[in-house]
This record gives C-alpha cells, structure tokens and sequence, in this order.
C-alpha cells in the first residue's frame, strides 16, 4: 500500500518537472505578450487603426488578468488555453488588418510559433489545422472579402508555405520534447520499481515482493495440484564477520552468498535459468527460497544439503575464509500450510529449532515444532496480559552457608500466576521475553520489586544478607541497564553489597565490548555478579580473569551427577572449585536435594549451596517464617 503511494508520489513529482516549465513559459510570454500588445496598440490607435488598436489592447487586458489568476491558482491548463485564444485572434486580426503596408503578417510567425509551445502536442496540431485552415480560406476563397486589406497572390503563398514550414519544425520540437520526457517518466517508474520491489545490495526481491511472489505460486500450484518447498536460511555467525571486518566485508559475503545461492538451487543436470522469484532477500543475513512443484518434500533437502556444502571448510571471499554457516528450516505447501504467511512463519520456526539444534544443518517443519510455535505463542500473548496487568510475584529460595548452615543469601525468582499461564515456569516464559523484548522490563520490574522485599528483610527482619537477583543475559549489551540499577538502589537507599546479579554463564561473549563496560559499570556501582549455570557453557577459563565477577554458580546438573557413573560429569564440581580457589571466586552449589550431596560439598570447601533439602523457593509469608525460625 505505502509502496504503491510512493510510487505515485515520485511520478507526479517527475511529472511536475515540465508541468512547472510550462508555467513559467506562460508566465514569461504573457508579460511579453502584453508588453507588445500595449505598445502595438497605443501605436496603432495612434497611427488611426483604431480597428487593430483596440483589438491588442483589449488582449492585452485579458493577458494581465490571465497572469493574475495563473499566479493565483497555478492553474497553467486553463492559462495557457486563455493566451492559446488571445494569441490566436491577435495573429487573425494581423492577418486581417495586415497591419502597417500588411507587415502585420511578420508578426504572426512568432506568435504562431509561441502558441504551439505552450500546448501539448495534439491540442497543437488541431490549433495549427484551424490556423492554418482559416488562413487558407481568408487567402484564397471569396472569403477574402472579410480582410481589410490586400495581399498580392504571391505574399499569400509566401505566407501559407512558410507558416507551414515553420508550424512543421515547431510541432517536431513539440514532439521530440514530449517524448523525452516521456522516457524520463518511464525511466524513473523503472528505477522506482527496482528500488520498491528488489534489495540493493543483491538485486533479489525483497520482502515485499517476495510475499506477493509466494501468493502468486501457491495460487498456481492451487489449480495444478503441486507442491512448493520452501527454505528460510538464516547464516550463522555473520555477524562477527560485521564486527570483525566491517561492514562492506559483511557486504560482499552476503553478495557472494547470494550469486552462489542462486548457482546451487540449478539442478546440475538443467541449465535452467533459475527464475528471479525463486530467491529473495528478507532481511540482512536471513535468505529465503522457493522450490515450486517438488514431487515429494525430500526434493527440499537435496536442495537444502547443496547449500550446507557450500560452507564446508570456511565460506572463501576475497582470499578469506570465513567461518560462517547455514541454518535452514524447510516447510512445505500444502503439506505444512496453505497461506504465504503461514508457509513462512512456519519455515522460520524450523529454521529456528535448526539453529537451537547445532546449527549448520536443516530442519523439516514438524508437528513438534507445530506445537512448540503454538506454544510460544501462547506464551507470547499470556506474557504481554501480565507484563501489562503486572500479574508477576516474586518467591525466595533460601542460600546457606556450608560453615554454619545460615541462611547467607537468598535468591529471588519469577513466578507468573497469571490464569493464561498456568504451570509455566520462568524456564519457559522468560526465553521468549527475551526473543520479544519484553525481558527488559520484566528484569526491572523484578529488581524494583525486590528491592522493596529486601528493604522489608532488613528492617523488619533484620536481615543482613545478599539478595541474588536474576537478569537475562541481554542486559549484557544494554548499556543503559547499569543507570537503571544505580537509580534504583538511588531510590530504595540499598547498599549495593547487599545485591548480587546473577547471569548465566552462556551470556558473557568473549570479547565483547559492550558486555565487558556492562560488567565493568556495574562492578563499579558495587553490586556483586555471579556467573549462573556455570559449567554449561564454554567459558574459556583463562577469560574469567577479565571478568569482574565474583561467585560461580555450580549448574544444578552436576551436582545431580556428583555420583553418577559418568566421570566426566562427576567430576565437575571438583573442576568448578579448584577453578573458583585459583581465581579466588565465591562457589554456590545449587539444586542440592540430598544429604549427601550436601556433605560432599562442604568437605570439598563449597562456600554456599541451596536445593530442594535445605528449602524449596518460598512465597512472602513462608519466608518471614523461615528467617523467624533460624537460630541466632
Ligand atoms: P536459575 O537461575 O538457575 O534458578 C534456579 C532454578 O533451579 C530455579 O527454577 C529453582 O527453583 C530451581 N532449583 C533450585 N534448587 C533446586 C533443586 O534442588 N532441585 C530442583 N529440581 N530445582 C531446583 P525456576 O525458579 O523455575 O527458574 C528457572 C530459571 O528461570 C532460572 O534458573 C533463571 O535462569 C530464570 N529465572 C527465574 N527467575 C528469574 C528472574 O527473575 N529474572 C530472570 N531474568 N530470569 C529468571
Ligand atoms: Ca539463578
Ligand atoms: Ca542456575
């Protein structure tokens, strides 16, 4: 809709090019015009042609009052029409009148020639018809007995042939004109339409086009009973070539991507040009591309499998390997979904269990992930209710220390009661506030909320502890995000000693510089961080020094496998703490559910733990219970 408005926009503005010349061709001639036709007619009323005299004097009338209502209502058709008619009968009056010894007639050759100009091309070739028609007539037939002069037969051929000529060459320069801005026009709507429909970068339709391309196909292969396969292809890792390289790097690796996309779905065995509506570009390094009448979905995965190959090894551009790859998601009409929205919704929720899945790889789209899409999207439109009916509370598990079995910290953890979403934990609602942005006020609502809760703990209950607050890993690279904390803890009047910001693991990125001044800003403001579900990433060990954290959170899965056969899960915890004493770092063990898992870590100098033996996560009131409980 707003493309086709645009397109019409920039047409009228091509086409107000020549529309604004022709105004200001009637402008400047009128004043011309009316310059003449008073000087003219004051000469001949002078000279006693009061005839002539009155007749110019009278156009030159009209021609003001036409300037003022052209100035006044831009109106240049209705303008040049009114100097059309003053032009034509001040030539027919010459012609008439002859003028002084009938030199009269020389005046029409420009005024003639002014005339046609400021027309378009036909209304010019009737006007010189009946210019000429009329001439001929009062020249050469008994109507000549009209004129008020005489011409000798020789001045009224001269006259008709030259006027002829000269009407000839003025309605070719008409033309000529006339067509090249018709060129102009066309030449605009082409470039327009590129820009409207293609990507720049890679010349491949666009999102929009390609919608309209997949409605087109499906309506087709409606009538004709076919399949489509249609693959979603999101590159992995671009986006550190970007940050590596640059962006005009990123550029060209999109570019070849692209040609060598389009080289890969040619069967090898057709020479086929492959259509142009085939492949589209929906968004920087995201690929789609449509398969129209496959036999049998598998047809997609050969297809699919061609394109994987060509990142083995590294994607070479410009004599550099890059490490970049593919995750596809393939769905398939009308198999999968009948709609062009759908078919793609539901090849990007393919594409996007291929990437959860180890990347590097296709997915079909299944019912599974049928159901996994309902599912977020349930979760998506219970989440938004709540965020906007703040339907959250907040519960509190209890953390011990191993030394004297006190309650030394307490984690805060989200629930949500809201009706919609019932028996849906945070391990589930939160990654998709994460993937909607929702998460950035849900972490803020937690932390204000938990703020107050500890002002409570600590005046009421005379709480000295930490408070250890979970926040998603994207408030990593969100700069803003240590201001907000400081205002809060501004605000609420807490010591920042007393807060502890626990992360997972998975969200520190080597390297990263926003993540480190996010870490670093924070580390300043006092509060203390703590590397969550450690264990479970690939955290290189020597980068925990740049890290300004202080405690690692032993995942819960290892302390499950403290004594299970697999040595090398067993073995993790004693990894964690030897790691923590070297960097000198605070250890919680957590998902504690047995006695013997709870003595095992304190004869290993686990510093604090928590699990489901010592105390479960606590609603309000059960914990003032607890705190009450504890001996002093
Ligand atoms: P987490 O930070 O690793 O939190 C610990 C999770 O393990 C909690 O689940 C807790 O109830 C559970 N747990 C602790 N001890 C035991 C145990 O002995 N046995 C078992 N089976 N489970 C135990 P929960 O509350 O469902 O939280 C799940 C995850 O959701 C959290 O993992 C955290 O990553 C995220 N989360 C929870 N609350 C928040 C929050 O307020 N903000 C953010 N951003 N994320 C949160
Ligand atoms: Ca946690
Ligand atoms: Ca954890």
């Amino acid at each position: 809709m707003t493309q086709t408005r645009d397109l019409i926009a920039g047409e009228q503005a091509v086409l107000a090019v020549p529309r604004r010349r022709r105004y200001r061709l009637c402008q400047i001639l009128t004043i011309i015009g009316v310059v003449f036709l008073c000087s003219f007619g004051s000469l001949s009323l002078a000279n006693g042609a009061s005839f002539l005299g009155t007749i110019l004097l009278t156009s030159a009338l009209i021609g003001l009052i036409n300037l003022y209502l052209l100035k006044r209502s831009r109106n240049v058709d209705r303008a040049a029409k009114t100097l059309t008619c003053i032009l034509f009968v001040l030539s027919m009056s010459l012609l008439v009148t002859g003028g002084k010894d009938n030199t009269g007639i020389l005046w029409i050759y420009p005024i003639v020639a002014i005339n046609l100009f400021i027309n378009r091309f036909w209304p010019a070739v009737i006007l010189f018809i009946i210019f000429s028609v009329i001439s001929t007539l009062l020249l050469f037939t008994p109507l000549s007995n009209l004129l008020l002069t005489t011409y000798t037969f020789t001045e009224a051929v001269r006259f008709i042939l030259t006027i002829l000529a000269l009407n000839v060459i003025c309605l070719a320069a008409l033309y000529a004109e006339e067509k090249a801005s018709e060129t102009v026009l066309q030449l605009y709507n082409e470039d327009v339409r590129q820009r409207a429909y293609f990507d720049s970068l890679t010349g491949l339709p666009n999102r929009w086009s390609f919608i309209m391309n997949l409605g087109r196909m499906i309506s087709r292969a409606e009538v004709d009973k076919q399949r489509i396969g249609l693959l979603y292809i999101d590159l992995d890792n671009f986006k550190q070539i970007n940050d590596q390289y640059g962006h005009e790097t990123g550029d060209r690796v999109l570019l070849k991507f692209s040609e060598r996309l389009t080289d890969s779905i040619r069967p090898s065995d057709q020479l086929f040009k492959v259509p142009k509506e085939s492949l589209a570009r929906l968004a920087g390094d995201e690929f789609v591309v449509l398969l129209p009448n496959i036999q049998d979905p598998l047809d997609a995965s050969s297809v699919a499998t061609r394109i994987l190959k060509m990142f083995e090894g590294g994607f070479g551009v410009d004599n550099i390997e890059h490490m970049v790859y593919a995750s596809i998601g393939i769905a398939v009409y009308p198999d999968d979904a009948k709609s062009p929205a759908d078919l793609l919704r539901q090849a990007d929720a393919a594409m996007y269990s291929a990437k959860q899945e180890g990347r590097n790889c296709f997915r079909f789209f299944t019912q599974e992930i049928a159901e996994r899409l309902s599912q977020r999207q349930h979760i998506e439109t219970g989440l938004r209710l709540a965020l906007r009916e703040k339907e959250f509370v907040l519960v509190y598990m209890p953390i011990f220390d191993c030394k004297n079995n006190k309650i030394v910290a307490i984690e805060v953890l989200l629930r949500c009661p809201s009706h919609d979403l019932v028996g849906i934990g945070p391990d589930q609602f939160i990654p998709v506030a994460e993937a909607t942005g929702m998460i950035k006020d849900i972490d803020l609502w937690v932390i204000e909320n938990a703020f107050s809760a500890l002002i409570v703990l600590q005046n009421e209950q005379q709480f000295t502890g930490k408070f250890c607050i979970n926040i998603s890993g994207l408030e990593l690279k969100n700069e803003q995000f240590p201001t907000h904390v400081k205002n809060l803890l501004e605000r609420y009047k807490i010591s920042p000693q007393c807060i502890e910001f626990e992360v997972t693991e998975t969200a520190f990125v080597a390297g990263d510089l926003t993540c480190l001044k996010v870490l670093n800003a924070l580390d300043k403001l006092g509060v203390s961080i703590a590397l969550d579900d450690f264990g479970t990433g690939y955290t290189a060990f020597n980068q925990l020094i740049h890290y300004p954290a202080d405690c690692l959170k032993i995942d819960r899965s290892f302390v499950n496998d403290l004594f299970s056969e697999r040595e090398a899960r067993n073995k993790m915890v004693m990894i964690i703490q030897s790691l923590a004493n070297l960097y000198q770092l605070r250890v919680i063990a957590e998902g504690v559910e047995t006695e013997a898992q709870l003595n095992y870590l304190k004869e290993h100098g686990c510093d604090w733990v928590q699990g489901y033996f010592l105390s479960p996560p606590l609603n309000w009131d059960d914990l003032i219970k607890r705190l009450n409980e504890e001996p002093l």
